[in-house]
């Protein structure tokens, strides 16, 4: 059982650290965005120094009280705010931002875990790279964060997850200790690979200070397309096809339902929208090309041969950088949107390439026999990750269907598990979904995983309630 963060404890561990260091909860650190929860918490540390945030974890651990990191408070699972109990210390990476090291002919650069995705992003550009991580809240989002989720975006069919694009982590552990790995080895096999252990834990097994990144050169080319295919199934086509025609050079194949324009034109009527009226499913296509092509052209090939294929039955290819960037607007407000218009239940699901079209139908009937629901399904096609989210019909409050949330996940997520798919895709399990893992979760895993917790943080300290319950 842990104890509250409460005036006396706050009081001494802001003693023991440098002025500043402990402040009073700003409301920012306790909330998520959408809304959902509100967390809870005695103070805020902000360490510099990953000697600092030693220093707060062996204050927590002990006191026996909760600590629950925080990165850039973008997780959409719950993991970063603890909505009840006795009250954490927030522990947040805001101060620590440094790229302590770019290595271009290496093609590795060193950041701190507060550092944003967007500056991660600026320094590799600045040196002549690219870190491929991309995601519609990269200029909120830490790299701590995304490492402590795993995070994916839109350029995993191409580069990966964040996991593929990680050598090594820096991290304080729950005794206090600092595991230091910031290597930068692309091989490197001398045991259990704690890496791989932290990278997706949500903050329950240490907290990440630090990261070394893998970066790439940039293509050098560029170019996008919309296309308007028949079908989800027409879609995995067309896929196949760009995969052959430009073999490793798709960055991304993105899949978007009438309802996300739809929803762009309620809830931002001044987006340009490259369709008078939405099509009822769109694919955006990101080409990445050696020099010496083009994607004008290459794209204008991949849109002939889907045609021929009666696959394609419009499409606009971008004839600018700007007009790349238009389309990539247009697929990155839809989250925005999303939350305007307010969610019953939102899925972050992936299947096997080939389940896809059957899921999308199955669930689309199902929901359909249980009441009148939007949805609006969207999501990063060319990996088998797709946002499925629930809405109530136009005019109706989200708060009138709150109480059919539960009934409405439990039907998405027993299609997507009886189809050999998984419930958390790139976002998580964070305090939303631990059900989930004792539902669907192989019971041999979840064992592992809690005798894991057990042995890195046996009082539990971390990240209390996430991921585990
Ligand atoms: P936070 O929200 O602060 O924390 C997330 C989790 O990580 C929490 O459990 C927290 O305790 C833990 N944590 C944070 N920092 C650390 C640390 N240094 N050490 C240990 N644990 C830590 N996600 C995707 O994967 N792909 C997308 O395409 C995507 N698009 C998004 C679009 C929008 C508009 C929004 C709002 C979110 C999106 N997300 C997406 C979700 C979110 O951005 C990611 O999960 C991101 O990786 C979270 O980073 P953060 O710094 O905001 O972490």
């Amino acid at each position: 059982m842990l104890n509250p963060a409460d005036e006396r404890f706050v009081s001494t561990l802001a003693a023991g650290l440098p002025d500043g260091t402990i402040r009073p909860p700003e409301p920012r650190y306790l909330e998520e965005p959408r809304g959902r929860w509100v967390g809870l918490a005695g103070c805020v540390a902000l360490p510099r120094t990953t000697a600092e945030v030693a220093a707060v974890v062996r204050a927590c651990q002990a006191a026996k009280v909760g600590i629950v990191p925080w990165g850039g408070g973008t997780g959409l699972v719950g993991g970063q705010v603890l909505p009840a109990g006795p009250a954490p210390v927030v522990l947040s990476l805001d101060r620590m931002k440094a790229i302590r090291g770019i290595w271009s002919s290496e093609n590795v650069l060193i950041a701190e875990a507060g550092a944003k995705l967007a500056e991660v992003r600026a320094a590799a550009d600045g040196a002549g790279r690219l870190f491929p991580l991309s995601l519609a809240a990269e200029g909120t989002c830490s790299i701590g964060g995304n490492l402590a989720t795993n995070a994916g975006g839109v350029n995993v069919l191409r580069w990966g997850n964040t996991r593929d694009l990680c050598l090594g982590v820096e991290a304080v552990l729950a005794d206090g200790s600092i595991l230091g790995g910031l290597k930068r080895l692309r091989k490197d096999n001398t045991g259990y690979d704690l890496r791989n252990l932290l990278i997706g834990s949500e903050g329950t097994l240490g907290i990440i200070t630090a990261a070394s990144l893998r970066l790439v050169a940039p293509p050098p080319v560029t170019g996008a397309a919309l296309m308007v295919v028949e079908s989800p199934a027409a879609a995995l086509d067309l896929l196949a096809m760009a995969e052959g025609l430009a073999p490793g050079c798709v960055s991304a194949f993105e899949l978007i339902h009438r309802t996300g324009p739809e929803f762009l034109a309620e809830t931002m009527p001044d987006l340009r929208q490259p369709f008078p009226q939405p099509p009822e499913w769109l694919v955006l296509v990101d080409m990445g090309l050696p020099n010496g092509l083009s994607a004008a052209e290459m794209l204008e090939e991949l849109f002939g041969m889907g045609a021929e294929a009666g696959l394609v039955t419009d499409g606009l290819i971008a004839q600018s950088e700007s007009q790349r960037a238009d389309f990539w607007n247009l697929r990155e407000n839809i989250p925005e949107a999303n939350r305007l218009i307010g969610a019953i239940s939102s899925h972050d699901v992936a299947l096997p390439l080939s389940e896809l079209p059957g899921f999308i139908d199955q669930a689309g009937a199902a929901l359909a026999a249980m009441g009148n629901f939007r949805i609006n399904c969207f999501g990063h096609l060319g990996d088998g990750n797709l946002h499925y989210n629930v809405f109530p019909p136009k005019g109706a409050s989200r708060s009138a269907y709150a109480g059919r949330a539960d009934a409405v996940k439990e039907l998405v997520h027993d299609i997507v598990h009886a189809r050999g798919g998984s419930v958390s895709a790139e976002h998580g399990l964070g305090r939303a979904k631990t059900g989930d893992l004792t539902r669907y979760g192989d019971p041999s895993r979840v064992a592992a995983m809690r005798a894991i917790k057990a042995a890195l943080d046996p009082a539990g300290i971390l990240n209390p309630g996430a991921v585990l319950g």
